[in-house]
């Protein structure tokens, strides 16, 4: 047989992936810590030695998991998804509330750009009888404290503010809105409400993340967007605080949310935290450096362009901006035909079917233009310099060419 000429390894055109907010690829610690735990199938309910295996590995990352965040190991709840645990902070929260106080109506805060699983969540809410209040926000994102202030009433469950906006990167004053709730509750003398419930399903990577200084009641967290497997994530839930649990089943997670615990993937979310708690400072400080730069050459390759959100209390990760008269989708997929990957928002809201699809409420809360196209373009662990110049190059010809197409169109 002839013997096969090795083939040169020629190099493949890379790709440029810029859209970290909306999924992590699984890194390979946190891969290899997966694979180590199969032999951990068995039900950690049982009481066979094998069970014991499973729950002994479980117990031991929920309790490093819990001291990432200075929580204790009976505070972590682990959910399916940010989406999970959001809805079951807020409708946990109410349920209890009302089970106290059935002829009381209750009232939930939450900020006008939380993802929408807290405010669809909300909305059901809001069909059900609670009155939910939507706090307004200022052109970068950021919630207007003295509003919070004057929609506290003795009736206020819970407030929900999320640590990081997702789409435009804002970080949000959470040590205030704590700050503001605890003068609330001393001023009226309540041990227990309002709650806070922080999402800080962006933030964990980059932001110090706890849930004593500032003191929160709950706290969601994902695995899928710090490089752990998708299908697990959590919420931190503070000891005796009223909850009812809306999914109880089989007992599990202190009867909080039944379902067989997902070892494999508790354990994945272990690593994922542990290595984003190691390195988050200095990729924060290397991110930043590439937003800086991918700011200043936004500026100078595409001037007509606005970057959104907080100038400066943004994620180091999230570069946001509006382009005037153009389509969203065209730059994404311009971006996309160069092997270049963003969003042109959230991409959890994607499947809207109707006129409302292009819009993003983050973006219309901030008197964004609901006619300019709206780019995100998210850094990672991969992401350099020259790929963001590259992502910013790309666009600033698309958006030449289209300009160009409309010209000819009206000419
Ligand atoms: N909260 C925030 C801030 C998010 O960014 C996301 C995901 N985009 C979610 C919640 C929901 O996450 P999932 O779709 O994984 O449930």
């Amino acid at each position: 047989m002839k013997k096969q000429k090795p083939k040169k390894n020629k190099p493949k055109k890379a790709d440029i992936y810029l859209d970290y907010a909306s999924a992590t690829p699984i890194s390979k610690p946190v891969e290899a810590a997966m694979v180590a735990a199969a032999g951990l199938f068995a039900n950690p309910g049982g009481i066979h030695a094998k069970a014991i295996e499973a729950r002994k590995a479980v117990l031991a990352a929920r309790t490093t998991i819990a001291k990432l965040i200075d929580a204790r190991p009976e505070e972590i709840v682990f959910t399916a998804s940010a989406t999970e645990s959001n809805s079951l902070a807020l409708r946990g929260a109410v349920d209890a509330w009302k089970k106290n106080y059935p002829a009381e109506t209750p009232e939930v805060i939450i900020s006008a750009i939380e993802h929408p699983s807290v405010i669809e969540m909300a909305n059901m809410l809001e069909d059900s009888g609670v009155r939910v209040i939507r706090i307004a926000v200022d052109e970068y994102g950021t919630i207007d404290l003295s509003e919070l202030k004057s929609m506290l009433s003795k009736n206020t469950v819970l407030i929900s503010v999320m640590q990081a906006n997702n789409e435009i990167g804002t970080i949000e004053p959470i040590d205030a809105v704590a700050k503001t709730i605890r003068h609330y509750k001393k001023e009226i003398n309540s041990l227990d409400y309002p709650l806070i419930h922080v999402d800080a399903t962006q933030a964990f990577q980059y932001l110090p993340v706890r849930i004593v200084k500032p003191e929160v009641d709950l706290l969601t967290l994902s695995s899928g967007k710090i490089y752990g497997p998708r299908g697990v994530a959590l919420l931190f839930v503070r000891n005796n605080i009223p909850f009812f649990p809306i999914m109880p089943g089989g007992g599990q997670e202190r009867g909080r949310r039944g379902g067989t615990e997902a070892t494999q993937l508790i354990i994945g979310f272990r690593k994922a935290m542990e290595d984003a708690v190691m390195l988050r400072n200095k990729e924060s400080k290397r991110l930043q450096k590439i937003l800086d730069a991918g700011i200043r050459e936004l500026a100078k390759k595409i001037p007509q362009a606005k970057l959104l959100g907080h100038p400066t209390h943004r994620l180091p990760n999230n570069l946001c901006f509006s382009v005037p008269n153009i389509e969203s989708d065209y730059l994404v997929l311009a971006l996309s035909a160069k092997n270049i990957y963003a969003s042109s928002r959230s991409s959890c809201k994607s499947e809207v079917d109707d006129d409302t699809m292009l819009d993003s409420h983050v973006i219309l809360a901030i008197g964004g233009n609901p006619t300019d196209g709206t780019i995100r373009l998210s850094f990672g662990r991969g992401t350099t310099e020259r790929d963001v110049k590259r992502a910013i190059d790309v666009a600033a010809s698309a958006i030449a060419l289209s300009a160009e197409y409309s010209h000819a169109n009206k000419a």
